[in-house]
């Protein structure tokens, strides 16, 4: 169970409900790190009294600096202040809740100092999966997923012996736009986009639920996390959020995880595993619960989890593209620059005029293929 946490993202969804069971549970914070909110990360500094903070923005450091100058805080800024955060001395287990490939470093530079990882952030995954495996095994660390259908499956498989899995039900709540058609999908506002049925998550992952591209990435975060291929994962639209997925085993019996839709449950279980303690959460009564609906995913419409499962038959370097390709078009979305079908029309054709695939991959390629394909996009757009 960890015991001193570092929590890189500490102002998201994620961070702030880490922050919650850091509460309930007395851990020790040892790091904290925002990109720029450091009105939030002071309050967060004051109560947690972490060894340090560390912020992305280098302006908004120097006014935390000031702010905190009468506590035994420290503030660093820049990469180089989340890579201190990520591998602060005395801190067993860094939860990872940052957004984006950004937290893809922070991940390896963890694992390299002998740290448990909470994995919130799949992109690390998507993007670079092959090295954070391999690092994961060679310096002996845990892994935990925090996101909650890994989270689901992670639980479902403890006490099943080795080799006991067939399959992979991974549920999907289906998004916003759950039901409708290319046509209807066409003028669609980012604020429609932004209303989630069940969860309450950031933006990126929001529209990520939108266009399913968040089902895709948890493709093939759930291959690298449970040493899988695309055939052996069925994705199910459940659109109650109640079953966080489910495996099937050898002898087709199903074993599925259960809960109101609370994150909490996931990043606590990701820190004090194998123990079951008392959470923040509440409990479901299920005499509430009208009924549970599955439907399949209409493929058609929701081309971003197509595509992402054409790049996990792919491998190598082609999930690196598809998620980079996403991380500059959800941008853009969002400011309001490109429409909603725009995401996907953008991260199949960097998909498809990618070609340099390797498959011995360096962290030099990843960073690499990332860059070049968020600038080939940013030229077009
Ligand atoms: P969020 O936008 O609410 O929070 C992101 C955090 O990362 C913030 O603290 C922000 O300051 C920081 N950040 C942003 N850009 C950064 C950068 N370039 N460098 C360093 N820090 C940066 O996002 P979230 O919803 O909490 O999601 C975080 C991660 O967890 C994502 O990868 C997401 O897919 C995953 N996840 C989230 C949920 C959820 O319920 N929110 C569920 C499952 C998985
Ligand atoms: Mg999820």
């Amino acid at each position: 169970m960890a015991s001193k946490i570092s929590v890189l993202g500490s102002t998201g969804s994620i961070g702030t409900q880490t922050l919650d069971v850091a509460r309930m549970h007395n851990l020790e914070v040892t790091a904290l790190t925002a990109n720029s909110n450091i009105r939030l990360l002071e309050l967060q500094a004051r109560e947690f009294h972490p060894k340090m903070v560390a912020v992305l923005d280098l302006g908004a450091a120097a006014q935390l600096k000031v702010a905190l100058s009468d506590t035994n805080t420290e503030v660093f800024c820049g990469e180089e202040g989340i890579r201190m955060a990520a591998t602060e001395k005395s801190c067993d287990t860094v939860v990872n809740s940052i957004v984006g490939v950004a937290g893809l470093l922070p991940t390896l530079e963890a694992i390299k100092e002998g740290k448990n990882i909470a994995l919130a952030n799949k992109e690390t995954l998507v993007a670079g999966g092959s090295i954070v495996m391999k690092a994961v095994k060679e310096h002996g660390v845990k892994l935990y997923p925090v996101d909650s259908e890994h989270s689901a499956i992670f639980q479902c498989l403890q006490g099943c012996p080795e080799n006991s899995l067939k399959k992979i039900i991974l549920t999907a709540s289906g998004g916003s736009f759950f039901g409708k058609k290319r046509d209807e999908l066409r003028n669609v506002s980012v604020k429609e986009a932004l209303s989630h049925p069940n969860w309450s998550m950031g933006a990126k992952i929001t529209v990520d639920s939108s266009t399913m591209m968040n089902k895709g990435l948890e493709v093939i975060e759930a291959s690298w996390l449970f040493d899988c291929s695309d055939e052996d994962i069925d994705v199910v639209i459940h659109r109650e959020s109640i079953i966080h997925s489910m495996i099937l085993l050898k002898d087709n019996a199903v074993i599925a995880q259960l809960g109101v839709p609370d994150m909490r449950i996931p990043i606590q279980y990701a820190l004090t595993y194998p123990e079951r303690l008392p959470s923040p959460a509440a409990e479901p009564d299920f005499r509430d619960i009208a009924g549970m609906t599955f439907y399949k995913p209409d493929y058609d419409t929701f081309t971003c989890l197509t595509v992402c499962r054409e790049t996990l038959r792919r491998g190598g370097l082609y999930p690196t593209v598809a998620n980079a390709a996403n991380e500059v078009a959800v941008d853009m979305f969002l400011k309001e620059k490109i429409k909603f079908l725009d995401i996907g029309d953008i991260v199949a054709d960097a998909v498809s005029s990618f070609s340099e695939n390797k498959t011995d991959i360096s962290l030099e390629d990843i960073l690499q293929t990332d860059r070049e394909t968020r600038i080939r996009i940013k030229n077009k757009y």
